[in-house]
């Protein structure tokens, strides 16, 4: 089957956005020139769209040998469903269910009340208020409790957005003269979510819409879920009246993961991408990355890209190569100098070679690494890479790491290099 052939490749080249779920995507339809491939709903869709879309239509081009396009489009067995919803469907994001939610004791009481809220609308907690640093899945429960009301009520209508995004079409809708559309938009629902809800801070307007909003919606036994990155009274520069009504539902805190959390998620996150994970590398990623959920996948994928470019198996050997240039660079061991030693070193020319006016591609290439290596290697800023290198300044700096970058995008000798580079500089410090 070509299909299964094209899914495997992508699998293979892309670990990272690969999900299990792919062995439920169709062909709709195949006409030569094209491919639509059908997904379980919209979410999968945007998914593909935003993650996979090269991905995909290479791996299509390669199997079939054909210039073929890729197209994601929402499945003919579940479009009946998607039609019959009339609700607005709001941008959520696939993974981000119930299912694929770890819960431990850092985050079991936000949990819980998602789960009591997205079963009866309105009825239990309300507002409900979650709270907690970057990173930690308050986005995450949102977009889960939405999903859940999806599947359980047709036609249930829900707006699920940033406080950025609420701002700004507020802010649209005076310019275009339209509050009244605003308000119908928002009045109307059966539950609004609003994500980082201290994003209000010093918007007074907004606040004083907000207010009304929040009125309206309460006073109809509306479902409202909000989410800070601190809790209401911490929020700087909001409202008393918002303040205390944000205090009048339940207020969940959600911690920063334990360890035995951290390791449940890092094999949650594995499985979902349909990677092998064996208990001695997810309890290193989890001992090696603490305080942000984000990162402990950050780390997965880092690990799991570098085990596919170089072709060899996850082992814990591996997965420390992978690990150090960025455990490095959070304690601040690299130095310039340590990149100019190793970089001049392969290249065979000298410091002063670099930090001269030479302009030949024999210098050039060399010293535009070093820029570049310092860039993401480091924490020293533009000026500072210019100057150790010859008083450059930072347009000059900022050139030359676009330039490298771009290189390495379409220059495997390139990325190999640097690759090799990288993984000189961070492993001679570790040795010191
Ligand atoms: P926040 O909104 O609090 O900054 P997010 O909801 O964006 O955090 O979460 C960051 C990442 O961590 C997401 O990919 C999310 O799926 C993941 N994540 C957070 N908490 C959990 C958890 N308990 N189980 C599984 N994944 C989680
Ligand atoms: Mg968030």
């Amino acid at each position: 089957n070509i299909f299964t052939d094209i899914v495997a490749r992508v699998r293979a080249m892309d670990p990272a956005n690969a999900r299990t779920w792919f062995d439920d995507l169709t062909v709709e339809r195949f006409d030569g020139g094209s491919i639509a491939i059908g997904c379980p709903d919209e979410s999968n869709v945007r998914f593909l769209h935003e993650n996979c879309r090269s991905s995909f239509t290479r791996a299509a081009q390669q199997i079939t040998g054909h210039l073929v396009t890729v197209d994601f489009v929402v499945g003919a067995a579940d479009r009946r469903v998607a039609d019959q919803a009339e609700w607005s469907r709001p941008a959520l994001h696939p993974d981000y269910t119930f299912e694929n939610f770890v819960v431990g004791p850092s985050n079991r009481l936000a949990h819980a009340s998602c789960i009591a809220v997205g079963q009866s609308l309105g009825q239990t907690y309300n507002p409900l208020f979650l709270y907690g640093s970057a990173g930690l899945g308050k986005t995450h429960l949102l977009h889960a409790v939405c999903h859940e009301v999806h599947k359980r009520i047709a036609g249930s209508v829900i707006q699920l957005l940033s406080c950025e995004d609420f701002v700004n079409r507020f802010i649209r809708a005076i310019e275009q003269g339209n509050i009244t559309g605003f308000h119908s938009q928002f009045r109307t629902v059966d539950a609004l979510v609003i994500d980082d809800i201290q994003f209000l801070r010093e918007r007074e307007q907004s606040q004083e819409e907000f207010f009304h909003t929040y009125n309206a919606l309460y006073n109809s036994g509306k479902q409202i879920i909000l989410s800070a990155d601190s809790p209401p009274n911490e929020i700087p520069s909001i409202e008393a009246r918002l303040i205390s009504r944000f205090n009048w539902g339940l207020v969940a805190r959600i911690d920063p993961p334990s360890y035995e959390t951290r390791v449940a998620i890092v094999q949650k996150k594995a499985h979902l991408r349909g990677l092998e994970i064996n208990d001695e590398i997810a309890e290193y990623i989890a001992r090696q990355v603490q305080a942000n959920i984000r990162e402990l996948e950050g780390a997965l994928t880092t690990i799991y890209a570098l085990a596919t470019t170089l072709g060899e198996p996850v082992d814990l050997r591996l997965a420390q190569t992978a690990l150090e240039g960025q455990i490095k660079l959070a304690t601040k061991h690299i130095s310039i100098t340590d990149i100019i030693d190793v970089v001049t070193d392969h290249f065979d020319v000298r410091l002063t070679d670099l930090q001269s006016k030479r302009r030949s591609q024999s210098i050039t290439v060399p010293r535009q690494i070093c820029m570049y290596l310092a860039r993401n290697l480091t924490r020293h800023s533009l000026e500072e890479i210019g100057g150790h290198l010859g008083g450059r300044d930072h347009t000059t700096v900022m050139h030359a790491c676009s330039k490298i970058a771009e290189a390495q995008q379409s220059d495997p000798q390139m990325q190999a290099l640097l690759s090799e580079l990288t993984k000189r500089v961070t492993q001679g410090r570790q040795v010191a």
